[in-house]
């Protein structure tokens, strides 16, 4: 039987990708939104935090079980910034535009060895709407920021990041390739082991 779980998130192109893996796993994931549900308040300290936050509305909201995400570019000149709010960095909410010209001026002139940075996701998913035991899951992928944009795929900071090992920003890699090495790609493939450790 197909267990439906709702995923504390409105982006689409997340619902369909969750949606692809978790249904090997016996869930079909419906967004919050359509369940009525609106966003959690983001007011933890890290993104694991927030991801918490975030499934532990959803799940006590629907009493189903709940699957939430949390990522953001954090780089290390920038002591972390622009971290837990990577979205708005440059005030407007998902203004990517912006975003990454902000990202420009706080590196201008700091040389590229010390323009390492790193993409995070933190994916928690409560079985229970008072689950104690969350299922918590991290990706990260290294890199570092370009000094100026390059490619037109992908989105948010895509453009300015430079994978480790790779000759391409993110936002010139094939998309497939790049959910694959992402953060999201490497927390999902987690999940998904945890899931199969789970039924054994
Ligand atoms: P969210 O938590 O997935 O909504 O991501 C928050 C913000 O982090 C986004 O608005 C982007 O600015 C940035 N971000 C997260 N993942 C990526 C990515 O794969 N590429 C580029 N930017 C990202």
């Amino acid at each position: 039987m197909t267990q439906r779980i709702v995923l504390a998130s409105s982006n689409r192109g997340k619902l369909a990708e969750f949606n692809a893996l978790l249904a090997q796993s016996g869930f079909e994931v419906v967004a919050q939104a359509s369940l009525g549900i609106d966003d959690a308040e983001e007011s933890g300290q890290s993104f694991v935090e927030n991801a918490l936050l975030k499934a532990r509305h959803a799940a006590q909201v629907s009493g189903l079980p709940a699957l939430a995400d949390d990522s953001g570019l954090c780089v290390n000149h920038l002591h972390g910034a622009p971290g837990l709010h990577s979205a708005r960095y440059a005030g407007g909410h998902g203004d990517s535009t912006a975003n990454n010209a902000k990202l420009l001026r706080a590196l201008a002139g700091v040389a590229a060895e010390q323009r390492g940075a790193c993409f995070i996701c933190a994916l928690v998913l409560l079985r229970r709407t008072d689950d104690p035991t969350p299922l918590i899951v991290e990706g990260r992928w290294h890199g570092q920021v370009l000094d100026a944009p390059r490619g037109t795929q992908g989105f948010g900071y895509d453009p300015l990041f430079l994978p480790h090992g790779q000759q391409l920003s993110a936002a010139e890699l094939d998309p497939v390739l790049k959910n694959r090495l992402s953060h999201r790609g490497q927390a999902l493939a987690r999940l998904q082991a945890r899931l199969a450790e789970l039924r054994g």
